[in-house]
């Protein structure tokens, strides 16, 4: 008895998944029938398996079809939600890449001239972004704001050798250089 004991508990968990044959079910079922440590055995391993009883129920309550067009279009929502997330992780991280401003500190910035136009030096990592302002009443004095994104400063230094480390503007004879809190940045010596 006891070799068929443990066969019967090889089967058990088969049994619970209604998988077997229908002569192993009664082989299985008779002896669980008779034999009252199998049956505690039995007992025990199909109260472990919890499957929700709703889901259960409706599968079954759906004709095949039905059942079949049900989980067809689980799948298709399933994989086009994927396909939304994939697109939209890369969609934010693309704007993210090239909108997100980082404020360089303007100390890291040098300014020189060459011949009547102001230069600057940046003594950082990657391109620098900067927007210049005159001021209304003397086109000579300007407000400077220098930015990066993160595609500004993390990818020119991948492929370029040499830190960026100049940049001519389009400023002619400037006398004074703020930034945007008003400290003055830069000043012509006369
Ligand atoms: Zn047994």
């Amino acid at each position: 008895m006891k070799y068929e004991c443990d066969i019967v508990k090889d089967l058990i968990p088969l049994y619970i998944d209604d998988v077997l044959s229908e002569n192993s079910k009664i082989f299985v079922k008779d002896h669980i029938d008779s034999c009252e440590a199998c049956r505690k055995y039995y007992e025990k391993l199909s109260s472990d398996v919890k499957i929700p009883v709703s889901r259960e129920t409706r599968k079954y309550d759906l004709k095949p079809m039905e059942y079949l067009k049900a989980s067809l279009s689980r799948k298709i929502i399933r994989r086009v939600l994927a396909v939304v997330l994939v697109i939209g992780f890369f969609v934010g991280s693309f704007i993210f890449a090239t909108r997100y401003e980082m404020p360089v500190d303007s100390s890291k910035v040098d300014f020189y001239e060459k011949d009547d136009y102001l230069m600057m030096k940046y003594d950082g990592q990657g391109d620098l972004l900067y927007s210049a302002n005159a001021s209304w009443e003397n086109r000579k004095v300007w407000t400077i704001r220098f930015w990066q994104t993160p595609l500004e400063k993390y990818l020119p230094p991948l492929y370029k050798k040499e830190k960026y480390t100049k940049d001519s503007m389009p400023l002619y004879k400037v006398k004074k250089v703020y930034d945007e809190d008003g400290n003055v940045l830069w000043e012509k010596k006369d």
